[in-house]
């Protein structure tokens, strides 16, 4: 990677050379592109029953459920909701929706009726596929909005059974429509750098050059090949899992391992009992293999990468998974949804491995660029200078849906994708994320916005004003915590507070703490300083 000064910008590019990216095609069929050479080789395995599909099966149940879909009337640019634990069916689902150039927006199941009731009516989803337990979450979709609901077990009155779907279905009957490598195929919802949750529009394009970038080309072996066993514990739902595994996995052709929720015992046994090589895991995850009793029971030892990312992983945390994995290397990987979703990895997995440092987020991908631009200034800064992470390149989202502020503010005229992330790279192209400028907390690397959290503490009358700043928490990462200005005369308590949110909200959204005061800090725009509220926490300067 060569830092250049070219029109006064420096641009870091990736250690390796860029490669052909054949991102014309649709995302799968470029997934399935080499299927022959592993047609009959396990692509699925189902963690809790033991189910195992071959590459010929997901493609045939994937084109099948394509078919169904399109005879239930979904159409090209139509929107399905997947809302589902890690399952096989979301894998048919997913696939089976871009064979007709529809969309799938992913939500987390555990979301509240109201979560999952703004991301569909605002994604304009016609179909929700879940598991039957959800059902009473989204009757009112179906009731008022229109909304079919397939479910993946034996479905509730006026739900439709997802392998009614495949079994009344003809593969050869999927209709021919044109998919442009700019047609949308997923979309996650992410907060960004500001405001509201917002649909981040992921492209046929977008996603086989972020697949590409990290398995594809001269140098393919970075971090899986096709007899890998991969984890999916990481929620599919989340483009992490959804990208750098299940989609990098088809790409290569190894077995994707599906865990439907993580527990540590039963990682364990399921990492000893199929042999798993590569083990995404999130920093929580790495925490409570290394805090784990019980690892010198299992044998790990098949495990040869282990890649951690979504949020940052300190320096002691790594040590400590490196001594109980010795076997096993670890690096780290730097998303955001918005950015395709991977920016940087660790190149330790690659055919002439580079050194792995500590902290690190690895280099930039191929086939990409990368600057640091100083938050205030917008000018790009040199190595070990730390500002603003930006990227350029074919794999970054379209846009957000339906909002063309938000995401003129996150992509410039000039393609860069403003990261809100603050890191430097160093002499040997290694980056490093430093602090977040952006407004976003990770609990577990699960996104909580604040705006969403302020809306609903303004909304309640005994509210003035609030605001919400991450706080550090040695299991989570980060929790959302409460600044709150009570209304005239008003005794609300932490308590009432507390569980007012906690009834509309996941439970990573729940506020871990409220703090009163007087007023919110704000700069004249009206733009509250959350630095300032951060450092008073950081400072312990806070009274109840
Ligand atoms: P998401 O869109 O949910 O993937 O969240 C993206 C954000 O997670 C990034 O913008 C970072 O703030 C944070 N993040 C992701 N990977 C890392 C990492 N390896 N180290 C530190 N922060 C990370």
């Amino acid at each position: 990677m060569e830092a250049k000064q070219d029109h006064q910008e420096f641009i870091f590019r990736s250690k390796l050379p860029d490669i052909y990216i054949p991102n014309h095609l649709p995302l799968h069929t470029y997934c399935f592109e080499n299927i022959s050479q592993f047609a009959d080789r396990p692509c699925i395995i189902n963690g809790p029953t033991g189910d195992v599909y071959t590459y010929a099966d997901v493609e045939l149940t994937s084109r099948k459920f394509a078919a169904g879909l399109s005879k239930l009337g979904v159409q090209k640019g139509d929107v399905i909701m997947l809302l589902l634990q890690n399952c096989p069916q979301f894998v048919f689902a997913f696939l089976g929706a871009s064979y007709i150039g529809a969309t799938s927006t992913t939500a987390n199941p555990f979301y509240t009726p109201a979560e999952i009731a703004k991301q569909a009516i605002a994604s304009k989803a016609k179909i929700i596929i879940t598991q039957a337990v959800y059902n009473d979450k989204v009757r009112d979709l179906s009731e008022h909005h229109g909304a079919r609901i397939v479910t993946i077990d034996p479905p509730p009155e006026n739900c439709l059974h997802f392998s009614e779907l495949i079994t009344q279905a003809d593969e050869n009957e999927i209709p021919a429509v044109k998919i442009n490598p700019d047609d949308v195929v997923a979309l996650p919802y992410s907060s960004g750098t500001t405001g509201l949750p917002k649909g981040v529009m992921l492209t046929h394009r977008g996603l086989v050059t972020s697949v590409a970038q990290q398995v594809d080309g001269e140098n393919p072996n970075l971090y899986l090949h096709k007899e890998d066993v991969i984890l999916c514990v990481l929620p599919l739902f989340h483009i992490y899992s959804l990208n750098s595994v299940l989609l990098c996995a088809l790409r290569v052709g190894a077995a994707i391992l599906i865990m439907q929720k993580f527990e540590i015992v039963k990682l364990m046994e399921l990492v000893q009992k199929y042999k798993v090589t590569v083990a995404p895991f999130v920093p929580p995850i790495v925490l409570a293999v290394a805090k784990s009793g019980d690892v010198d029971k299992y044998d790990m030892s098949s495990i040869r990468t282990v890649m951690s990312g979504a949020a940052p992983m300190g320096k002691e945390l790594e040590d400590a998974v490196r001594a109980k994995l010795p076997h096993a290397k670890l690096g780290q990987g730097y998303g955001m949804t918005e950015a395709g979703p991977v920016l940087s990895m660790c190149l330790a997995f690659a055919k002439e491995p580079f050194e792995i440092k500590s902290g690190a987020c690895g280099t930039v991908v191929r086939n990409a660029e990368m600057k640091i631009v100083h938050p205030d200034t917008g000018i790009s800064l040199p190595r070990n200078q730390a500002g603003e992470i930006c990227i350029r390149g074919a794999q970054i989202m379209k846009g957000y849906l339906n909002d063309r502020e938000a995401t003129e503010t996150t992509i410039d005229k000039e393609g860069w994708l403003h990261t809100g992330d603050i890191g430097y790279i160093d002499d040997e192209d290694e980056l490093f994320i430093v602090d977040r400028l952006k407004e976003l907390i990770k609990f577990k690397g699960f996104q909580v916005a604040p705006a969403e959290l302020e809306a609903m503490l303004i909304a309640h009358p005994n509210i003035s004003d609030a605001a919400v700043v991450p706080m550090k928490d040695e299991a989570a990462g980060e929790v959302p915590v409460a600044f709150v200005v009570r209304s005239n005369g008003s005794k609300i308590t932490e308590d009432e507070i507390k569980q007012y949110i906690s009834k509309q909200v996941v439970f990573y959204k729940r506020i871990n703490r409220v703090f009163f005061t007087d007023s919110i800090p704000k700069a004249p725009s009206g733009k509250i300083l959350r630095k300032d509220l951060r450092t008073k926490l950081a400072a312990g300067d806070l009274r109840n």
